[in-house]
């Protein structure tokens, strides 16, 4: 029988405040954190989580071209807005709660993991707002935050199209001014809640181009879904595709045929406001990650402490976790979720104190590639400790995969991350930041592995700075980077141990996952080292 969804509230407490520091931000108060956790857990358990299975069954459905949610996710998304959850990080100014965004780190991964595809659908509202307050004038302000506060109004972000996935220059969907006001012309494909019937508006953030200057000709665009009269505007949901997971979550194509829309920033400034709302998503997209290896864990860890399969040494009935191998296993999920989320909430408490930029610009496609291939591994590794029963559907663990899967790949594909920290980032500050991060975390480690982690993570870099293409180690630097960034939390977590009610639980996964990182970081500088005696041969 499936198992109904816990959220990991201890953990994801215990990580904010004694693993990544958040306590170090001034308007940080951890009681009040921690109430407004547990209140949302227990709202996620008890309304949220049972959309998820019936969800998934059923699907959406496009009816005369307006898009059908799953039974019962209107109602829960209305008493979610009714309750005030979309407002917690809007300014009060604008209707919201006016919290600091880290609570964010809290209550998304809890959605995340009660309900993937409906936190997707009313996800991309923070990013949002965060994008108006820092692009949009006083009147987009005050004309859209308040919609998104009472939730009245969902967010989406329009970026691909048939043409355009991973190379934005190639967006073609275009914007036109004719007499003060902008209309949008084009498609676009893959639009998460590109249309559904639970918010009464959508807004619309759209990149388009009103220049042909490559990614320079890009701007930004809010385009609701009604125009200032009541009338709809014409955005117009041709398909909604069929997928793998997420099947509750709207993937919709939209043709934009004239439809009003207002500038945000300056013409030709789209994609830097849209990496607002793009680091924004990416971070949320991790924290989906680590729900999906915290979930994993939780129905693997307490289906084999029940299941009786073979014998102890002493002859008596084994549970499965008595199986070294098993225990190996769920050792690994246990430390996907842990390592995942320090990585996640380190990025988010030092995007919050806005002190160093570098270090988060270094960090945050670390967080969105390691985190999402950790929640796919941990699904699949949930499958292999259930057996058979993984494999069927009845514990879900499939439909944990299955939802899961995409996450390595939207928000930019892993690839291009790992290209972009081994082309652009790695000859610049932020990777300076990464460098004095890990050498001031060398000082407060007792262990001698995050020296020596580092050393080889200098020696990469340096074969990735002399080399003369730096694409072909993108993927071992990104991983020799996510184990030394790895070996600073395991760290963390180990002089942190004692805060958590299970220290001998965190402190068994962080030994384990030093074992597992100084052991394949050293692999992975040898693999660049030996990589580049092999281009070198080539290119002689
Ligand atoms: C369920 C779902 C929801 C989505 N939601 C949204 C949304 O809300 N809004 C939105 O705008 N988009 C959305 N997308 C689109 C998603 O962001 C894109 O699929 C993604 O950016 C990859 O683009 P692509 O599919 O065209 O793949 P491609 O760009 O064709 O890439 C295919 C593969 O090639 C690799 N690759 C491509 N170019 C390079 C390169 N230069 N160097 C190295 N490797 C490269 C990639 O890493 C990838 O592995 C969604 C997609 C799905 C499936």
């Amino acid at each position: 029988m499936m198992k109904p969804f816990i959220a990991p509230v201890e953990d994801i407490l215990f990580s904010l405040n004694h693993v990544a520091g958040a306590n170090r931000l001034e308007d940080w108060d951890d009681g009040f954190t921690s109430e407004l956790a547990i209140h949302f857990a227990a709202y996620a358990e008890g309304e949220i989580a049972p959309l998820d299975e019936p969800g998934d069954r059923q699907g959406c459905r496009l009816e005369n071209g307006r898009v059908r949610m799953p039974d019962g996710f209107g109602r829960v998304y209305k008493d979610y807005a009714e309750n005030g959850w979309p407002g917690l990080t809007i300014p009060e100014e604008f209707g919201g709660q006016g919290l600091g965004s880290l609570v964010l780190a809290a209550t998304s991964e809890v959605f995340s993991g009660a309900c993937h595809s409906l936190q997707m659908v009313t996800g991309l509202v923070p990013g949002a707002v965060r994008t108006i307050l820092n692009f949009g004038t006083e009147e987009q302000k005050a004309k859209y935050l308040p919609a998104f506060a009472s939730g009245a109004t969902l967010a989406t972000m329009c970026l691909t199209e048939p043409g355009a996935g991973s190379d934005l220059s190639r967006v073609r969907c275009r914007a036109v001014e004719e007499e003060g006001v902008w209309t949008l012309q084009g498609e676009k494909i893959f639009i998460s809640g590109g249309d559904q019937d639970m918010s009464a508006k959508i807004l619309h953030l759209v990149l388009a181009r009103t220049s042909d200057n490559g990614v320079r000709g890009l701007s930004l665009f809010l385009c609701p879904s009604e125009k200032e009269s009541g009338e709809k505007n014409p955005v117009t949901v041709t398909r909604i595709e069929e997928k793998m997971g997420l099947h509750a979550s709207p993937t919709c194509q939209l043709v934009f045929d004239g439809a009003e829309a207002e500038l945000v920033g300056k013409p030709g400034d789209g994609l830097k406001a849209m990496f607002t709302m793009m680091n924004h998503a990416r971070l949320d997209v991790a924290l989906q990650g680590v729900a999906h290896s915290a979930r994993a864990y939780d129905v693997a860890a307490s289906y084999a402490s029940e299941r009786a399969q073979g014998r102890k040494a002493d002859g008596s009935p084994a549970q499965l976790d008595d199986h070294a191998d098993v225990r190996r296993m769920l050792d690994e999920i246990d430390g996907l979720a842990l390592g995942g989320r320090g990585i996640a909430h380190l990025a988010h408490v030092t995007l919050e104190l806005g002190e160093d930029p570098d270090l988060v610009e270094f960090l945050t496609p670390v967080a969105k590639v390691y985190c999402t291939e950790a929640g796919i591994r941990a699904a699949e590794l949930g499958i292999q400790v259930l057996g058979g029963y993984g494999y069927l559907q009845e514990y879900r663990l499939e439909q944990t995969y299955r939802d899961a899967r995409i996450t390595s790949i939207y928000e930019g594909a892993n690839g291009i991350h790992a290209r972009m920290l081994a082309t652009r980032l790695v000859s610049s500050k932020p990777a300076d930041a990464f460098e004095q991060f890990v050498a001031l975390e060398e000082k407060s480690s007792s262990s001698g592995v995050v020296k020596q982690a580092l050393d080889l993570w200098r020696g990469g870099r340096g074969v990735l700075l002399s080399a003369d293409d730096p694409a072909p180690f993108a993927h071992d630097f990104m991983k020799l980077t996510e184990q030394t960034l790895l070996l600073c939390i395991w760290s963390r977590l180990k002089a942190a141990a004692g805060a958590h009610s299970n220290p001998q639980r965190i402190n068994r996964v962080a030994d384990r996952g030093i074992a597992t990182s100084s052991a394949f970081a050293p692999a992975y500088a040898a693999k660049i080292e030996r990589d580049a005696e092999i281009y070198a041969k080539k290119a002689a």
